[in-house]
């Protein structure tokens, strides 16, 4: 092999990319441009696709690849997954540690404290110095194989300096920063946000396509090396070591003996809100391990360590009442009503209960006392019961059999329709289509800013017109009037009027922005955007046959089938007709003007530009636009290009490099219009 060979450049290459993506996702410090970047990658799939044999598995190249899976396959472990005992008092830190000392017979125990990482649990291995397999905990002894999701995570290297097998535990984790930016897209696209980071990092790691995965900004750190450990004497020795070789860790364990774990647990719990990413506590584990072997474990804990849980993030406090909430879905959840206390900085006074599923694994009770945490600094949440045994104890909660709202028949969706064998979901639905709590949460999302944004019509209000029986769907809205408002209690004559203006004012809306509102499954705003630009009027909706509307809709770049299906469906279904028939007739939404697009040396691209640039903006937009580009205002999932002009700011930098938009520069667009 030559020193220029394709295939050394190939591997100088691969060792160049892992060498930034170590500077960018671990240590934070990226040395060069994304530009600099991806022109590395660029030009490691060139030589690829000029040299196939030298692809492998292993290349920066194929982290993402392949197809959607069926499902995940089940892998047995060597060595068990478990949990870890909680402490939720300082005094059970001293037990812990009077136990070890105990059974250690007065041998010196150094502990290592360091912060337990709020996300999901991960089992990695690397064989022959290569990521080899990633298994979630599943049930500590058989985890699910997400060796393709896990090789998506750039943070984790896909290759290592050392050849012998590493068996390592880790945690799956989201930045706070990136969990704030992935919520606020998914609520520009009408998608629920993720609660917390933990729900958005195991969802995240379970899913069938990778393609998806890599979307989601996710980060491992290590925590543990299980096996290939013989060459180190303790946890903290093998941290240390596994860092060196540059696998991503907290970096954060301090060894202390037992006086001085709690001043460590006090250090941690004051630093613990200037991390990137949440920890719910502290882990206090024996350091040496022979000293961790004798100890050895219980059916379900290692007898050598403990979860401490951090006090000012966790209450105590009574259920009340157990009530059942009904959204725009008609997804039941049930919220326990708790006796208010505070937590965090609010006072906290209902929690989500999530599912069925959810309240028979804790097993709580109307009148139980329960422990309540903040599940990403916001949601609050029962993660625990006191024990509350005895005669006086209420009955176990069962789920309504009817809608709370409406009385009709609820029932489980099938996970997957053309999967019976997965069984149905945890979450029951009100299937009646006239059903109260749906009309209000279809009003609702319809006024919303990102949809209609229908202003002065809040909550309250939307209950109050529902209730009255004034507005059984979005287009009664329309039909409104100033006299039959103001009769209304608590409404007086002024916000009669602003909401009549307001509702009249939303009629000008574009008709994407209709397609959001509605709330088409599937389909967020992002999705009605694009769908708007094909079929640009509720008219045009109506002049195409289903085979058409289909046909138009698989034609949009990124429309799955699940989502053309869903598109049809719900546009060819009687209601829908009819309601649509009657925003017509109200004259509501604005046609989406005929895109006069032209083609040129920018067709097909998506263009945003960002920064100082030579020319005045919107000459520049003009420009794309005659060249047959489309302009983004911000950089989307699918933008295609960036324009980076003098004092670029970063989020618009790290917006691209997640969605993997091309970078250029002002001189770089030069040439692109000139063709
Ligand atoms: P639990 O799920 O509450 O039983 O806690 C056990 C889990 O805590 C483990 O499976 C790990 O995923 C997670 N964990 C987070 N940080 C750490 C850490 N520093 N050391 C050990 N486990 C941790
Ligand atoms: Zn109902």
């Amino acid at each position: 092999m030559s020193a220029t060979s394709p295939a050394h450049r190939h591997a100088a290459l691969c060792k160049e990319i892992a060498a930034h993506d170590y500077r960018y996702y671990v240590l934070d410090d990226p040395s060069i441009s994304d530009f600099a970047y991806d022109a590395l990658l660029r030009e490691l799939r060139e030589i690829e696709a000029d040299h196939p044999v030298l692809v492998s598995e292993h290349s920066p190249s194929q982290r993402v690849s392949g197809k959607p899976r069926e499902g995940l396959r089940k892998v047995e472990r060597a060595v068990k997954m478990y949990s870890l005992d909680n402490a939720y008092a300082t005094a059970d830190i001293d037990a812990f540690v009077a136990r070890c000392t105990e059974s250690l017979e007065g041998e010196e125990v150094l502990f290592t404290v360091e912060p337990k990482l709020d996300g999901a649990s991960l089992e990695v291995v690397y064989e022959g110095g290569h990521l080899a397999l990633a298994t979630t905990r599943g049930d500590g002894a058989v985890g699910e194989d997400v060796t393709t999701n896990v090789r998506t995570i750039r943070s984790l290297p896909l290759t290592i300096a050392h050849e012998g097998k590493l068996t390592l535990r880790g945690e799956v984790v989201l930045y706070k920063r990136d969990l704030a930016k992935l919520n606020e897209l998914r609520a520009r696209e009408g998608l629920e946000p993720f609660a917390n980071p933990r729900n958005a990092a195991a969802g995240s790691l379970r899913m069938l396509d990778a393609r998806e995965v890599a979307k989601r900004p996710l980060r491992v750190l290590v925590y543990q090396l299980v096996e290939g450990s013989s060459m180190h004497q303790s946890h903290a020795e093998s941290i240390a070591w596994l860092r060196s070789i540059g696998l991503p860790t907290h970096g954060l364990e301090v060894c202390v003996p037992a006086a001085g774990i709690a001043a460590e647990l006090e250090r941690l719990d004051g630093l613990r809100t200037s991390y990137p990413y949440e920890t719910d506590g502290a882990v206090v584990k024996v350091n040496d391990y022979a000293q961790q072997s004798r100890l050895g474990f219980t059916s379900k804990y290692p007898r050598w360590a403990m979860a401490y849980k951090f006090a000012a993030e966790r209450a105590r406090t009574r259920v009340l009442d157990i009530v059942v909430q009904v959204g725009r879905t008609g997804a039941l959840t049930p919220v326990a009503v708790l006796d208010p206390v505070p937590l965090g900085g609010t006072t906290v006074s209902r929690a989500s209960l999530h599912n069925a599923d959810q309240i028979a694994e804790l097993d709580v009770r109307v009148g139980d006392t329960v422990f309540v945490e903040k599940a990403g600094e916001i949601i609050p949440q029962v993660v625990g019961v006191e024990a509350n045994e005895g005669p006086s104890r209420g009955e176990p909660f069962a789920m309504p059999t009817v809608c709370p709202a409406c009385g009709g028949p609820v029932s489980a969706r099938a996970r997957d329709e053309e999967r019976p064998d997965l069984g149905v979901e945890a979450a029951l639905r009100c299937t009646n289509r006239t059903c109260s709590a749906k009309v209000k949460g279809a009003v609702l999302h319809w006024s919303r800013r990102f949809a209609m944004d229908v202003s002065h019509l809040g909550e309250s209000l939307v209950d109050q017109l529902v209730d009255a029986g004034l507005v059984a769907d979005v287009a009664d809205l329309y039909d409104l009037t100033y006299e039959a408002l103001v009769k209304l209690d608590r409404m007086g004559d002024k916000s009669a009027r602003n909401l009549v203006e307001a509702i009249a004012a939303s009629k000008a809306r574009p008709f994407s922005r209709v397609l959001t509102g509605l709330g088409i499954p599937q389909i967020g705003q992002v999705a009605a955007n694009q769908m708007a630009e094909r079929v640009r009027s509720i008219e045009a909706l109506f002049a195409s046959s289903a085979e058409e509307l289909r046909a138009t809709l698989a034609s949009i770049h990124g429309f799955g089938d699940k989502m053309v299906e869903a598109a049809v469906a719900f546009v060819f279904d009687p209601e829908t007709r009819s309601l649509l028939e009657r925003l017509r007739d109200r004259s509501v939404g604005t046609p989406e003007p005929e895109s006069d697009r032209v083609e040129g040396p920018l067709s097909g691209q998506r263009v945003c530009v960002t920064g100082t640039l030579t020319k005045k903006r919107e000459a520049v937009h003009d420009a794309i636009r005659a060249a047959g580009g489309v302009v983004h205002d911000g950089v989307k999932k699918d933008t295609t290009i960036l324009i980076a002009g003098e004092k670029v700011g970063q989020a618009k930098l790290d917006q691209a490099k997640k969605y993997g938009v091309r970078v250029v520069g002002e001189a770089d667009l030069d040439a692109m219009l000139a063709g």
